[in-house]
């Protein structure tokens, strides 16, 4: 069995990031950039899967500028046994993520795709769904559980008010929640084993791939200052400042 990660390079979370007010865009410079933890979460289901015997290879997959080679590199240091850099200046659009994707698994198969449930700095929470609808498999959002038996994948969804249960035929597109694992820390042998590791590099044209974007960013503002809260004496007081100062109630 082989497995496909996808994996984003994004801002770190522990970034507090800041807009350039002359691009329009959340300003990059000289900001620490990480894997996208969901999708750390997902190489390493990937591997827990290959230990337990179930799977023979790990591809993970990043799409974006020279740097997402560090991303591919620190997924193989976990782990993962080959990498693909898809070349874009940037990260594309879900859409064109998923196509791209798409592309990928027709030239290699892959009976599982694992990706994260949503990329921490646009939080679209798209490609997955629409990788499965373009190669038409089944798909098992939110996994906080995974369990593989012959062709049967066991998914437990995380969902509002609790956790669901479903049976997926393999191939299927899965993406992973919070939950679903802790992933590992890279060991220094492992990471200097990753340098030897091979990434094979492809160009979004070899693929037939129209990379026009569909969704322009019309703007990119810091959300509202908070302002400092107060403290009322009673209850009363406090519903009189929602309904007569705030205006909420
Ligand atoms: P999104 O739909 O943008 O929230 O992203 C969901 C998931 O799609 C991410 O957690 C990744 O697994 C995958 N993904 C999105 N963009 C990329 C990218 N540029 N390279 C590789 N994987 C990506």
């Amino acid at each position: 069995m082989k497995i496909l990660v996808p994996v984003k390079r994004v801002v770190d979370y522990n970034v507090k990031i800041r807009v350039d007010k002359e691009t329009n865009t959340v300003d990059l410079n000289n900001i620490k950039m990480s894997i996208n933890p969901f999708d750390e979460i997902a190489v390493e289901e990937a591997i827990r899967i290959k230990e337990a015997g179930q799977c023979d290879e790990i591809v993970v997959v990043s799409l974006g500028p020279e740097q997402s080679k560090e991303t591919i590199r620190n997924a193989l240091a976990m782990g993962a046994d080959k990498g693909i850099h898809v070349k874009t200046d940037h990260s594309p659009e879900p859409l064109l993520v998923a196509k791209i994707l798409a592309k990928v698994c027709e030239k290699e198969d892959y009976d599982l795709i694992i990706l994260g449930k949503q990329s921490i700095d646009d939080d679209c929470n798209q490609t997955g769904q629409m990788l499965s609808a373009l190669l038409n498999r089944s798909l098992g959002t939110y996994a906080s559980k995974v369990e593989i038996e012959n062709d049967t994948v066991t998914v437990t969804r995380e969902i509002d008010g609790g956790l669901q249960t479903i049976k997926l035929k393999k191939p299927a597109v899965l993406t992973t929640d919070l939950r679903l694992n802790e992933p590992r820390y890279a060991s220094l042998p492992n990471i200097m084993k990753a340098k030897q590791k091979t990434i094979d590099e492809l160009d979004p044209s070899d693929l037939g791939i129209d990379m026009t974007p569909k969704v322009s960013t019309k703007k990119v503002e810091e959300p509202p200052k908070r302002v400092g809260g107060g403290k009322v004496e009673s209850i009363e007081e406090l519903v009189d400042k929602l309904k007569n100062v705030s205006g909420v109630i």
